[in-house]
């Protein structure tokens, strides 16, 4: 005897739906949580600009002196 599984058409629809919501939600928070990582990485970093070869860089983290990477020359962070 061939058992016959009979869902309703409302309860699909509706766990149809609640599924759809949750997978939206969960794709929201988690690009929202990466561009909060992205973007406090990027606002973290300080700017310098070597007065002895004219290089600028960057260093991670906020600091007032930052050796320069292509002269060793020790420059202080630009402030705007
Ligand atoms: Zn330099």
């Amino acid at each position: 005897m061939p058992i016959a599984l009979i869902v309703e058409l409302d309860a699909f629809l509706a766990t149809l739906l609640c599924t759809g919501i949750a997978l939206i939600l969960a794709l929201w928070l988690f690009y929202e949580r990466r561009q909060a990582i992205l973007t406090d990485n990027h606002r973290l970093s300080t700017l310098f600009h070597c007065i002895k070869c004219n290089l600028i860089y960057t260093r991670r983290r906020r600091r007032e002196h930052a050796p320069c990477p292509r002269c060793g020359f020790n420059n202080i962070r630009l402030r705007f």
